[in-house]
């Protein structure tokens, strides 16, 4: 369903539509490229799918492209995600050359479309090395950072950065992330879009509905985390912390609901570990779901009394604002995009081992009147700070000082 601005007036109000057109004025017609790495899974796919119409529509002409790569290319991607949230890996010299290798050849094939941007839009590690098949470009380029970098693996950082250098700036979602760079550093935080199937309000038979499909028992207490199956999400450490809440609140169920990215070749290895961690307990529902499942796991937030996002690095963690956007307290791990969103003891509760995220649920369970006006707090402060019309707000603002020739001076009308 497409969805015009003017829709978002009940959500955040005129002023903010009418400054988001006025922003817009000076770039209408300017052609903005993004590219990342897959069009399904992840939450950079699930931003870029809403704010791409969304710039299309205040009159730049933005186009949104994705890489293509082999296993070995995504392999070493991977790898660059481990390392950069802080792993130590070793990434075979083999596997660089084909990374290289394999952005060269996207380069040809996105020629046509980046060669004449105005701006172009280089989300995370897997494309960075495009910019280097550009050197006459006459466009800006930015490199958008939207993982966890605040202590990477220094060898790996040092690789990469060799490719970030020659951009015309940067975009990080918190300030804990920025790096030693020769180029203006942004920080502008990720978004929701609240008409999205994934965030629009339901009716209860939508949660219903999803009760009955998962076996799930709407008289008994629910916590629920939606994630990649990817081991920074921690999915093993939610099992224990349910299992140690599930001593003092028998009646608990828990719901683990991922799938795939494209581009993550770790997460069946991780989906078996969580498989072995279960035990078999039936309580413990594992939903494999599509990648166009926005609407159930929307549902699945809202059949919750708390949601879980138990990291131990996290870039930002869409999957917090989707559920504190539902009026549901956060229990997240005290981490990167985290620790912006969940306001201890506000909007929830920050969590370092499954012991405290145990501790949490069970003090929520057993103070319902805490859990509630928690969530109603909760909802507000993303309405206040991760909107998608904030996020837009943000890029448009960067893209008129980048194309201005001063910009220590921007002039928007
Ligand atoms: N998501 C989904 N299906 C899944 C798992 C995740 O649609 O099986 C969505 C989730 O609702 C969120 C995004 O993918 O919108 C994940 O973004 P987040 O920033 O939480 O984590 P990332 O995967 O980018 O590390």
């Amino acid at each position: 369903m497409m969805q015009t601005l003017n829709a978002y007036t009940e959500i955040v109000g005129h002023d903010v539509i009418d400054q988001l057109r006025q922003l817009a004025e000076p770039l209408k017609g300017r052609k903005v490229v993004h590219v990342n790495s897959t069009r399904m899974g992840g939450g950079v796919a699930e931003i870029l799918a809403k704010l791409v119409p969304l710039m299309n529509e205040l009159g730049l002409d933005t186009h949104w492209e994705v890489i293509n790569g082999n296993a070995e290319f995504y392999q070493c991607t991977k790898s660059f995600h481990n390392a950069l949230q802080g792993n130590t890996i070793a990434i075979p010299e083999s596997q660089l050359r084909n990374f290289e290798e394999v952005n060269r050849q996207n380069a040809e094939q996105l020629r046509p479309v980046l060669e004449d941007a105005d701006i172009a839009f280089i989300h995370d590690p897997q494309p960075a090395p495009l910019l280097s098949s550009f050197p006459e470009r006459r466009g800006k380029w930015i490199w958008r950072c939207h993982i966890d970098v605040s202590r990477p693996h220094r060898p790996v950082w040092k690789y990469l950065r060799g490719f970030l250098t020659g951009y015309d700036a940067s975009i990080w979602s918190l300030p804990d992330f920025a790096q030693t760079l020769p180029h203006p550093q942004y920080i502008i935080p990720p978004s929701i879009d609240p008409l999205s199937e994934k965030n629009i309000a339901l009716p209860d038979s939508d949660i219903t509905a999803v009760y009955e499909r998962f076996d799930i028992d709407p008289e008994r207490p629910l916590v629920t985390q939606v994630s990649r199956f990817d081991r920074f999400k921690d999915p093993v450490g939610v099992i224990e912390s349910y299992r140690l809440s599930k001593r003092f609140v028998p009646a608990l169920q828990l719901v683990l609901a991922g799938g795939g990215a494209t581009d993550d070749p770790e997460g069946e290895a991780v989906l078996n570990e969580v498989y072995d961690a279960t035990n078999g307990d039936p309580d413990i529902k594992i939903l494999l779901l599509p990648s166009d499942a926005h609407r159930t796991i929307n549902a699945l937030q809202r059949a919750s009394d708390i949601v879980m996002q138990k990291s131990t690095r996290e870039g930002f963690g869409l999957t917090v604002t989707e559920g504190l956007w539902k009026g549901k307290p956060v229990i997240g791990g005290n981490t990167g995009g985290i620790r912006l969103q969940v306001i201890n003891h506000h909007t929830g509760f920050l969590v370092s081992t499954p012991e405290g995220a145990a501790l949490r649920t069970r003090y929520l369970l057993n103070h319902r009147d805490i859990l509630d006006t928690m969530g109603i707090k909760a909802r507000e402060f993303v309405r206040e700070h991760f909107l998608l019309t904030r996020h837009l707000r943000e890029y448009l603002t960067l893209m008129v000082v980048l194309m201005n020739d001063h910009p220590e001076r921007v002039e928007l009308s």
